[in-house]
């Protein structure tokens, strides 16, 4: 019952459901690893214990009200945003990356729209039955085999849309207190509106939305095919060998051999529709390369499985590149990573993740920031001694308490004013601000143009930071 790509993008026509049939081969065995390996990952992160002495024993946490992301020992704060915008390039750049190479494939299989949706037609062949099946149960009127199958697909559905809304929440607070404080009404109103959010949401992407939500909706699925070459490989039907000279025709008697197919100007393809029924889409691949096509290879697969039966050679749908099947004596699909656009995407794909991990094994343990006061930019005091004003910003970055000490080199240490705080003691993942005089007499004012400030954690002196900082003074007439 999938239906025709004219169909449904017909403007404001209401979505044709597709029941797919259930496909085995190397690509579905593919998918479903993935999906376990993603759905272990997802769900049971929350759950992982990790001890560690501020916070929560939870190995990723987003702790929002301490502005700090834990991840297993690593603390993430405002101040390293830098490495989130890092992730995301690098992010953005795999995908080019992979598009480049093998086309539309993140989306076949590693998608949360995809994941979702697989699982949920699971739900729905384990309930209702095979694709004929859900068919019949479509068509029939409304009785009680049909509310009590339907209603049972929708129950399981709400309860995996709940379930993975919760779990999104769980990285957001302490997984075991906070399921019971949600469970017992004790939680945040925000928890339960973003459970309820995302309830929704996923139960109505992948229970009604499904592929248009890739159709019309997903911005990468309209913009993939800049990313496309004559090089790429994606899932294509060879045309030349399914249709033939007269085009494809049905295994009957006497068309059940490759010779006898050849001899009457046939084709491979025995129009069986296994690839069609099998898509998750929807389409028919064999009208050609199609922006609906998410690259998951379960067509591959179907028709895989009828070549085998009828003992044609395999690969009638496969992944190829166009140049390839336009070759007069195509070779084996091979991917073709000498070009230069996959050579960049790689290239910068590298240079970021060594930056990013440089970066990360070499962030110290605190940061420190002087800035110069400057309105006013130097005051003249009665004893016509010069003051500059600073202020010094300390952030700790380590899961301990921490002291800090400030100094200055190069000028006499009674240059210094701290007030009475010449030292401060900073929570982990906090900040403190100190501020500072540096006062020296006119004639040293006037040759001195910077200061220099030691910020020296006391648990670590050997890790101190240096900070400079202008020191203004203009004398009279000049
Ligand atoms: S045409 Fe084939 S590869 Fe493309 S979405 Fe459909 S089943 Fe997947
Ligand atoms: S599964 Fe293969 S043989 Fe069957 S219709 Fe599709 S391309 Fe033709």
């Amino acid at each position: 019952m999938n239906v025709g790509l004219e169909e449904q993008v017909a403007p404001l026509q209401g979505r044709i459901p597709v029941f797919t049939r259930s496909v085995k081969g190397v690509f579905r065995r593919f998918k479903t690893v993935i999906l376990i390996l993603a759905y272990t990952i997802f769900f049971g992160l929350p759950w992982v214990p990790w001890s560690r002495n501020d916070g929560p024993a939870q190995a990723v946490l987003f702790d929002l009200p301490g502005r700090r992301f834990l991840i297993f020992d690593l603390t993430i704060y405002p101040q390293d945003v830098v490495w989130l915008a890092l992730l995301l390039f690098i992010a953005a750049a795999v995908l080019f990356f992979f598009t480049a190479l093998v086309g539309r494939a993140f989306c076949g299989y590693f998608c949360f729209q995809t994941l979702w949706t697989d699982f949920f037609i699971w739900i729905e062949s384990k309930v209702q039955g095979e694709r004929p099946a859900r068919i019949r149960l479509y068509r029939q009127p409304w009785d009680r085999e049909k509310i009590v199958r339907i209603g049972a697909t929708h129950v399981a559905w709400l309860l995996t849309s709940f379930w993975t809304a919760m779990s999104f929440v769980l990285y957001f607070g302490y997984a075991p207190e906070l399921v019971t404080r949600f469970l017992t009404g004790e939680a945040e109103s925000a928890a339960y509106v973003t459970v309820g959010v995302l309830t929704l949401a996923t139960y109505f992407a992948a229970g009604y939305m499904r592929e248009q939500i890739c159709t019309y909706i997903c911005p990468y699925g309209r913009f993939q095919s800049a990313m496309y070459d004559r090089e790429t490989l994606a899932v294509h039907y060879d045309a030349r060998r399914g249709e033939g000279k007269y085009g494809r025709a049905s295994a009957r008697s006497g068309m059940r051999t490759l010779e006898e197919r050849r001899e009457k100007g046939n084709g491979d393809c025995i129009d069986c529709g296994l690839c069609v029924q099998v898509c998750p889409t929807g389409i028919d691949i064999r009208e050609g390369l199609q922006y609906r096509c998410i690259s998951c290879g379960l067509c591959i697969d179907a028709c895989n499985g009828i070549m085998d039966s009828l003992g044609f050679p395999r690969g009638l749908i496969r992944y190829d590149s166009e140049q390839n099947l336009e070759n007069p004596a195509p070779v084996k699909p091979r991917l073709h990573w000498k070009r230069l656009k996959v050579i960049g995407y790689g290239l910068a794909i590298v240079l970021m993740s060594v930056y990013l991990a440089y970066s990360i094994a070499s962030r110290s343990a605190f940061e420190g920031a002087v800035t110069q006061i400057r309105q006013p930019l130097f005051v003249v005091l009665s004893n016509g001694d010069i003051r500059n004003r600073y202020q010094i910003r300390v952030t700790n970055k380590l899961d301990v308490e921490e002291t800090y000490s400030v100094s200055i080199k190069g000028l006499p240490v009674s240059a210094l004013d701290m007030g009475e705080f010449s030292e401060v003691t900073v929570k982990p993942g906090h900040s403190a601000i100190l501020q500072a005089s540096i006062v020296l007499d006119a004639e040293m004012a006037e040759s001195v143009h910077e200061v220099t400030f030691v910020i020296t954690p006391r648990s670590h002196p050997d890790q101190a930071r240096i900070e400079t900082a202008g020191f203004h003074y203009k004398p009279l007439g000049t």
